[in-house]
């Protein structure tokens, strides 16, 4: 196909949301392109670098066993699959993002999200149970804590593959090294791209676009002007492409903003990791472990409840807590205990990790650390733990800490057994909630209310869903879901 044939459905962006649009535009019977800025080897977007953990609903263990091809008896034996139901979806997502999340938007999400996991199946997408995010017992038995019973096997990487695969089995053209520049317009209607290809500026027609280019994570610049001053300091945990091309494409074209424009996901991120991701390290510098553990600023003290509440709900907003840190660092501390509760990232040889066989060894060689003030804050802490209540690292214990001014709600345990270890963290920013607003069949509205003719938009680029923090498990969801919505609409009108 010549790039300049009109095709039915161009697609901006070759991540989850853009692929599932495609081959959705294409199974009901469109001529699809994809469009992807960056260069193959570097293709699939934030999705690629994901961790591939699915948030959906499900009934109990059958339905976990439908997408995981050989769940044995023994894997049955050993794990309390537990269920996550619709009302729980929902609460959840009302919870984390302060009841803010747009009803409809929520009602896709959830209502969607069981049939996206058995689609994203069908085309050839494997799923795996996420025994990470789990409460363990002491006696090893696994609790399923609901929400994200199961992770894509091979994670982002494999997810990514796998819709290549179809997507190229399909028939979709896929076109790399391709940045959208700006969108054709005749008479109101979105009629195509304009796009820049190996230094020329090409005019791509089409009957119907697809925006699906991420938010604007890895724009300094953006993120210091949407998100505020700082966050041009944060460290880019996902692709380096995201830089808000597609957002901006559809504001100059007379889209409404919607959704939380200074809200992102941030994530801790390991001191060391290079300022924008690449895919030869990925997620090595994920530092979700501070449940077991706590965590001090520069000054020597502890600035956010490490346990408030189970990990997946808490962690995509630690980034900002630790951005507002002097020098925008922090530092995880553990004793003995944690480590074979903590995640094997943490051990590998880049990490910008400490240890002493005493608490005052480990802070002197913390540098910049206040290290008397450290010391008093554990020895506080220590003092301040809760012993009466048993620890119970299989549920939401309630073993917190009496009387700190900043507490910790769950889990917490003295830290007094040697070595001690210490992780330097700081902001990761993984993806940004602001968006365009987008109606139910994911067609993108005007500033005036009205629906723009020919273009739609999905994934990170829809803005409503996510405010302050995001239930772990749905950006991947979201960009199933609303990709699927949009290449449908996509399609209908071509
Ligand atoms: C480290 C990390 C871990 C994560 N883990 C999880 C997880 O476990 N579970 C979960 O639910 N979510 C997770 N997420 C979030 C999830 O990856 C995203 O929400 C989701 O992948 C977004 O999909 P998308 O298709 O909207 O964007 P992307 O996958 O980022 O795709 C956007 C594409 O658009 C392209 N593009 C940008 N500008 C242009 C342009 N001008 N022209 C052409 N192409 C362009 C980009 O190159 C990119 O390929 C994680 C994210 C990161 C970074």
């Amino acid at each position: 196909m010549g790039e300049k044939t009109k095709v039915d459905v161009l697609i901006v962006g070759a991540g989850l949301a853009g692929l599932a649009a495609g081959l959705t535009a294409r199974q009901r019977g469109a001529s699809v392109r994809v469009i992807e800025r960056a260069p193959q080897a570097e293709r699939g977007g934030n999705t690629r670098f994901s961790n591939g953990a699915m948030r959906a609903v499900y009934a109990g263990v059958d339905d976990v066993a439908e997408l995981v091809d050989d769940l044995g008896d023994a894997e049955r034996a050993r794990a309390d699959f537990g269920s996550y139901t619709r009302e729980q979806y929902y609460d959840d997502l009302g919870r984390v993002t302060q009841y803010r999340t747009d009803p409809v938007m929520a009602e896709l999400l959830v209502e969607e999200s069981a049939d996206t996991m058995r689609w994203l199946k069908s085309q050839g997408v494997g799923f795996l149970p996420l025994y990470e995010w789990q409460f363990k017992r002491p006696d090893g038995k696994i609790i399923f804590s609901g929400g994200s019973a199961v992770e894509i096997r091979g994670a982002g990487d494999g997810a990514s593959a796998a819709l290549f695969r179809a997507a190229e089995k399909a028939g979709i053209e896929i076109v790399y090294d391709t940045k959208a520049l700006s969108l054709l317009t005749e008479g109101g209607t979105v009629t195509g791209a304009r796009v820049r290809q190996a230094g020329r500026d090409i005019d791509m027609p089409a009957k119907a676009v697809v925006l699906a280019a991420g938010g604007f994570e890895a724009n300094p610049e953006m993120r210091t002007r949407y998100l505020g001053p700082g966050w041009e300091l944060a460290k880019v945990r996902g692709s380096r492409f995201n830089t808000g091309d597609g957002l901006r494409m559809a504001l100059d074209a007379g889209a409404m903003p919607a959704g939380h424009w200074s809200g992102c996901h941030s994530a801790s991120w390991d001191l060391n990791a290079a300022d924008a991701n690449t895919l030869e390290f990925g997620t090595v510098w994920k530092r979700d472990d501070f449940i077991y553990g706590i965590m001090v600023n520069a000054a020597g003290e502890r600035f956010v409840d490490e346990g408030s509440d189970t990990r997946a709900l808490i962690y995509a907003r630690m980034g900002r807590a630790i951005l507002a840190q002097p020098g925008q660092v922090a530092w995880q501390i553990y004793d003995a205990k944690a480590a074979p509760l903590i995640h094997g990232e943490y051990r590998v040889r880049q990490a910008a990790k400490f240890s002493g066989n005493t608490l005052e060894e480990l802070a002197g060689k913390l540098d910049g650390i206040d290290r008397r003030a450290l010391l008093a804050t554990i020895a506080a802490f220590n003092k301040a733990v809760q012993q009466d209540v048993p620890l119970d690292h299989g549920n939401k214990d309630g073993r917190g800490t009496k009387g700190l001014i900043v507490p910790k709600s769950n889990w917490a345990t003295v830290l007094d057994e040697p070595p001690f270890e210490a992780w330097a963290v700081t902001c990761g920013i993984t993806f940004t909630f602001g968006g365009v607003k987008i109606d139910k069949g994911g067609q993108v509205i005007d500033v005036d209310g009205a629906p723009i003719a020919g273009l739609y938009a999905a994934g990170e680029m829809v803005g409503g869903l996510f405010y302050f923090n995001y239930p772990g498990g749905s950006g991947l969801m979201s960009a199933a879901v609303f990709g699927r919505i949009a290449g449908a609409s996509a399609a209908a009108a071509s």
